[in-house]
């Protein structure tokens, strides 16, 4: 049997791009791979960043954990707020509202989750709201929250309170660029107006900036945004346009003031051709209002917009253009797109910065050597894939379980057809009231329940197994989840108090 040998390594990186995504690549492949690997970044300030992107899943602690982040500094450095979960509003019907939390729902009994018990009990008249028996969505609504306390028993709820953050994105680019230049990272600022590349094997050899500087390495990563720049204007990687499940195509972004102590939740609240977000910082609120072009002008959508912010805005709205979907090749030859030069998902699940960080994470399990084996780029993209796809269907849900028709926007995603993956994973919700998780995808059973429940999926029964406990065992356990929930919150601080004792940033 042949024994491994050693094989010429990547000496050098260039992340193109300083955004969010540039950095979190700069500074996580610096911290992992330490000085084994030079990392450079260039980044225009003549181009600037998107600027937006402020809310997260709670994926990124681990992310925070990989540098060393101490949260505290974190929070403050970026006027970051926490977040327990997202509340839908008008989403399944008008009128309706419901919070889809991170954690977990009550408690699983013998093998089955706790819903299936509470479909049970709902059905009989003897069990309330499913958000009455999860710590997130009973917390998040009366405005408490806290980190888990160091003291708090194993079993508590909480011990195990998951929770995410908003935060300014310029800010947290910038917090991310001291961070990985205080480990190695050299910045170049400048905008690349060309790209050379290997006559035979095609792969990206450098790039040249406006001032005339080359920049050469082993390996590129693109995170160029939405003009990708290597991935797609020079190796053409092609775009999977999934604009006809999610016809949602602009975005208009605007902060206003702060008028209130900053809830722990965003709040999206669906709108007549798409939906307006809501995310509490420190120092000030952001909105944004994603709608759908076919559906909507650009001047109402930003009469809608204006006329329904907490408070006064502060800058005018920035128009964002987008096309939903990713690029075919995620990684091809010597060039890895990480961030929205790699594909772009609306944000109502605020999944894109989780996107980012399993992409620099995978392409650091997989990284390559300098003879770049064709497998690893293929394990590579095919996981990718699977991750954008699943989180895609989870967002497509959010649109097509509805039973609104008060617009043709509203018509049309209720009525079109939707991928065989998602139609399979409602179908075996509305039979039995089941999920069963794929693989690594992001959203788990909580998620799925949450959502498919807080847009109106009724499941016809619930898993056999349920009518195996007596019925006054279920009912004590339900009772005593809720009591549990009520009683753990009733402890948590309000959410400002949590952040002006740990965290509070400078006022500005
Ligand atoms: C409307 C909207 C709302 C969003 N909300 C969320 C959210 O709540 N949560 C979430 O997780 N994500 C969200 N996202 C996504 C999030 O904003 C992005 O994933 C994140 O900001 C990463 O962006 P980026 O770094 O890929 O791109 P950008 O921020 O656009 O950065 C691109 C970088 O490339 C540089 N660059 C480009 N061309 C050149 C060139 N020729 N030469 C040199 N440099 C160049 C630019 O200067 C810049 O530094 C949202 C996105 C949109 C559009």
């Amino acid at each position: 049997m042949p024994l491994p040998q050693p094989k010429r390594p990547i000496k050098t990186i260039a992340v193109i791009g300083g955004g969010t995504a540039g950095w979190m690549s700069a500074a996580a492949i610096s911290k992992s791979f330490g000085r084994n690997i030079q990392v450079q970044l260039v980044e225009s300030d003549e181009i600037g960043l998107i600027g937006v992107g402020e809310a997260t899943v709670p994926h990124i602690s681990a992310f925070n954990r990989l540098l060393n982040i101490d949260e505290a500094e974190f929070v403050r450095e970026t006027q970051g707020t926490f977040k327990l979960g997202i509340q839908f509003k008008d989403w399944g019907k008008i009128g309706d509202s419901y919070i889809h939390g991170f954690g977990t729902i009550g408690r699983d009994l013998g093998l089955m989750p706790f819903h299936q018990y509470w479909l049970k009990a709902r059905a009989a008249g003897k069990a309330k709201d499913i958000g009455l028996y999860s710590l997130n969505t009973v917390a998040a609504p009366l405005g408490k929250f806290m980190a888990p306390p160091r003291d708090a028993p194993a079993h508590s709820p909480l011990a195990e309170i998951a929770y995410a953050y908003h935060f300014d994105a310029t800010l947290y680019a910038r917090f991310l660029r001291k961070q990985a230049e205080a480990q190695g990272v050299t910045r170049t600022e400048g905008k690349v107006v060309a790209v050379t590349q290997n006559s035979e094997s095609g792969f990206v050899e450098s790039v040249t900036l406006e001032s005339g500087a080359a920049i050469a390495a082993d390996l590129f990563i693109d995170c160029t945004g939405f003009r990708a720049l290597l991935i797609e204007d020079t190796l053409q990687a092609g775009f999977e346009d999934w604009t006809h499940w999610l016809p949602c195509d602009r975005a208009l972004a605007v902060p206003c003031e702060k008028v209130e102590a900053p809830t722990p939740y965003t709040r999206s609240t669906a709108r007549k051709a798409g939906w307006q977000w809501r995310i509490p910082l420190q120092h000030r609120t952001g909105n944004g209002h994603v709608y759908s072009s076919q559906f909507m002008s650009d001047s109402e959508a930003a009469d809608v917009l204006l006329q329904s912010l907490d408070g006064r805005p502060l800058a005018d709205p920035k128009a964002i253009r987008f096309t939903t979907g990713k690029r075919r090749k995620l990684w091809d030859k010597n060039v890895v797109a990480v961030g929205l030069a790699g594909g772009f998902i609306e944000p109502l699940e605020s999944t894109a910065i989780f996107l980012i960080q399993s992409g620099i994470s995978r392409l650091m399990s997989l990284f390559p050597h300098a003879d770049f084996e064709p497998v690893l780029q293929e394990t590579y993209n095919a996981q990718m894939q699977f991750e954008y796809e699943r989180i895609r269907d989870f967002i497509i849900l959010h649109y097509h379980a509805t039973e609104r028709s008060d617009s043709e926007f509203w018509n049309y995603v209720r009525t079109m057809p939707v991928p065989s993956s998602l139609k399979a994973y409602m179908d075996l919700f509305t039979a039995d009231g089941q999920f069963f998780r794929e693989g690594t995808e992001l959203f788990g059973l909580t998620s799925w329940v949450q959502v498919m429940l807080g847009q109106g999926l009724s499941p016809r029964s619930y898993h056999p197994a349920v009518d195996w406990v007596k019925d006054d065992d279920m009912l004590s356990l339900i009772d005593h989840v809720e009591k549990v929930v009520a009683s753990n919150v009733a402890l948590m601080p309000r959410h400002e108090d949590f952040i002006a004792r740990h965290c509070a940033a400078r006022s500005v």
